[in-house]
């Protein structure tokens, strides 16, 4: 049966994506199904979207209780869901406004609309200049495309849009440099995610923002992996003790639903104004129900943001005891709350295959990171379960 949904699936569908050959068809919590009800440990949770896990209770009724109730009206009209949205992400952020998209490279890209509209409004000569990251990644779209730092996902579809500048990650000197008479601004993620879950030193995001308030230069943080409590926080912003101009959201603010934002002070946010911006889809009833009651069961009682803490240093202890018997395998293990990788002198493709042949799904970036992003509610005794995989797939393979 699966050879036939894969071959349909080859044949209708654009070949954009190196898929496991597997097909889910439901979830729960940390667990997910195959159509022969074999059963999974869900270690990639959507790629850091199922912060709950799948299928949660107060998600899926608030998405059945909407759907009957409103789906979509358009922004020539107010809508309750998206202004509710809004508030939780304003009063729980640095932030005064938020605008609502439907994904991770849509935010990305409204950041660098709004940070060079911004810079239109205030400052003379021209600057429209964005300098981020190599390794870096914001999205796919033409825009975001050509803020992210690597250019094997240029290749191809030159020419790139105009106005960004790469500088090596976790070098401010280097950031330094590379700022000119045309920069407006800079854009990095708190943690690189794709890039290979690169974790930068404590003071860096600090000493960043003390740069861009010297060169009067806006700061956006792309939270779309990090934020919604992946890193054991609401944002990741937080622990490292200094607050951007901008962020965007994406993954986790859904619960599963697509959906994306950006937040921004009032000051930055005022460059917006009717017509600068806007999207069909973007905050309608459904999504910003979901992504509301995603938000608010996540800060209920703190439960589940102190599990992603406690659960990320257990996670950490136990790849570190594994690195211990396999010290010429296992080269570095990094990552804060739930968002870790561990860097391996293997193809960590075979890895992975290797893992979801015993029930747990890992992920792979940059051929030889594993990435692991499960549910924030995952427990000690899955996490114990993987390492058990782990230990007997780095042996044999
Ligand atoms: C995933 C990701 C994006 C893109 O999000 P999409 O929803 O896939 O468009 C942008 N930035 C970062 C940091 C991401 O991890």
């Amino acid at each position: 049966m699966s050879k036939k949904i894969i071959d349909e699936s080859n044949k209708y569908l654009m070949n954009t994506y190196a898929r496991s050959p597997l097909i889910l068809r439901k979830g729960r919590g940390m667990k997910v199904w195959d159509p022969d009800g074999k059963e999974y440990l869900d270690f990639v949770g959507g790629i850091a979207v199922n912060c709950l896990g799948h299928c949660h209770p107060k998600v899926v009724i608030a998405l059945q209780k909407q759907a009957q109730r409103l789906l979509h009206v358009s922004n020539l009209f107010y809508i309750e869901p998206q202004i509710r949205l809004a508030k939780l992400l304003v009063t729980n952020s640095f932030a005064d406004k938020a605008f609502i998209c439907n994904s991770g490279t849509e935010a990305t890209e409204a950041a660098i609309k709004l940070a060079r509209k911004y810079a239109k409004d205030h400052t003379v000569p021209e600057r429209y200049e964005i300098i981020t990251a190599e390794s870096s990644f914001h999205g796919r779209t033409l825009g975001s495309l050509s803020a992210t730092g690597q250019t094997k996902m240029h290749k191809g579809f030159e020419p790139l849009t105009p106005g960004f500048k790469y500088v090596p990650f976790n070098n401010i000197g280097e950031l330094k440099n590379g700022i000119t008479r045309h920069t407006c601004g800079v854009m990095l993620e708190p943690i690189q995610g794709e890039g290979g879950v690169k974790v930068p030193d404590k003071n860096y995001l600090k000493h960043v923002r003390e740069v861009c308030d010297d060169h009067g230069l806006l700061l956006i943080l792309d939270e779309v992996q990090t934020g919604i409590g992946r890193t054991g926080t609401l944002f990741a912003y937080e622990q490292f003790h200094m607050e951007p101009d901008i962020i965007c959201l994406g993954k986790g603010l859904g619960g599963g639903v697509a959906i994306g934002a950006i937040l921004a002070k009032d000051a930055v946010a005022a460059s917006f104004h009717h017509g600068s911006h806007g999207s069909t889809f973007g905050g309608n009833p459904l999504a910003c129900t979901v992504a509301a009651t995603t938000i608010e069961t996540l800060l209920e009682d703190g439960y589940i943001l102190d599990n992603c803490r406690r659960m990320g240093q257990y996670f950490i202890k136990r790849l570190e005891e594994l690195k211990k018997e396999f010290p010429s395998t296992i080269l570095d293990i990094r990552g804060m709350g739930l968002l870790i990788g561990m860097e391996i002198a293997k193809d960590g493709g075979a890895i992975v295959a290797a893992c979801a042949e015993r029930g747990i799904l890992i992920n792979c970036v940059q051929g030889n990171v594993l990435r692991f992003t499960p549910p924030l509610i995952v427990v000690e005794k899955e996490i114990d379960q993987l390492m058990d995989v782990l230990a007997e797939v780095l042996e044999r393979v």
